[in-house]
Order: C-alpha cells, then sequence, then structure tokens
C-alpha cells in the first residue's frame, strides 16, 4: 500500500508511505529540482543590486547565492517561488514574474 500526504494520521507506519514521502539519506536536497513547482519565478535586476546581501537569509530555499561576496543570480533548480525575497529587497532588485 502507498498512502499520499493527505491519508497521513497518527495510526500510519512509515512502510505505508509513498516512495516520495520517504528520505533515505540526509542533505540530499541538492539532487532535486524542487523549483519545479514553481508558479512566479523572481527576476534579478543587477543594475539596481547594491549587493547588502539583505535578501540571502531570507530565503527559505537558500537559492541565492554568494560568490567571493557578490550576490549572483538565482538557482532557479531550487526556488519556490515565494517571492520573499522581492519583499525583502529594499532597493526593488527583484521581482516576481509570472511562471516559471
Ligand atoms: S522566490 Fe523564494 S525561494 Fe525563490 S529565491 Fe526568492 S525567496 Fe528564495
Ligand atoms: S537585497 Fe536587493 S540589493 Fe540587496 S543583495 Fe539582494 S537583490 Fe541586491
Amino acid at each position: 500500500m502507498s498512502l499520499k500526504a493527505k491519508d497521513i494520521n497518527d495510526q500510519t507506519k512509515w512502510q505505508d508511505l509513498a516512495e516520495v514521502l520517504k528520505i533515505f539519506d540526509p542533505t540530499t536536497s541538492k539532487q532535486f529540482e524542487t523549483g519545479e513547482w514553481r508558479t512566479q519565478t523572481p527576476e534579478f535586476n543587477e543594475s539596481k543590486c547594491k549587493q547588502c546581501l539583505l535578501c540571502v537569509p531570507y530565503c527559505p530555499d537558500s537559492c541565492i547565492p554568494v560568490v567571493e561576496g557578490q550576490r549572483r543570480n538565482f538557482d532557479l533548480m531550487h526556488c519556490k517561488g515565494c517571492g520573499i525575497c522581492e519583499k525583502a529587497c529594499p532597493f526593488g532588485a527583484i521581482t516576481m514574474r509570472p511562471g516559471k
């Protein structure tokens, strides 16, 4: 038997879970392209960016890479499109657009 998330209750055994709900190894999230179900996409306007790095810790999915102290473009393979980074940026350097 393979349950969906909506069918899970306090009687559920882990063996009943669907494969997609099981975590077999820790720290594997980089192997999964979890950005595929995004419905909005952040757009980075580099010319407006002041490199304050404020957006970086706000991203719940660590999708804003920093290389040598500089913020780089989004990791869209893992970005969920939540829009938090757009709200966090004080300089209007991030704009959410509909679609992937
Ligand atoms: S939209 Fe959300 S998940 Fe994507 S980069 Fe911004 S804060 Fe991170
Ligand atoms: S918060 Fe805005 S200005 Fe600051 S690093 Fe991020 S995108 Fe650039």
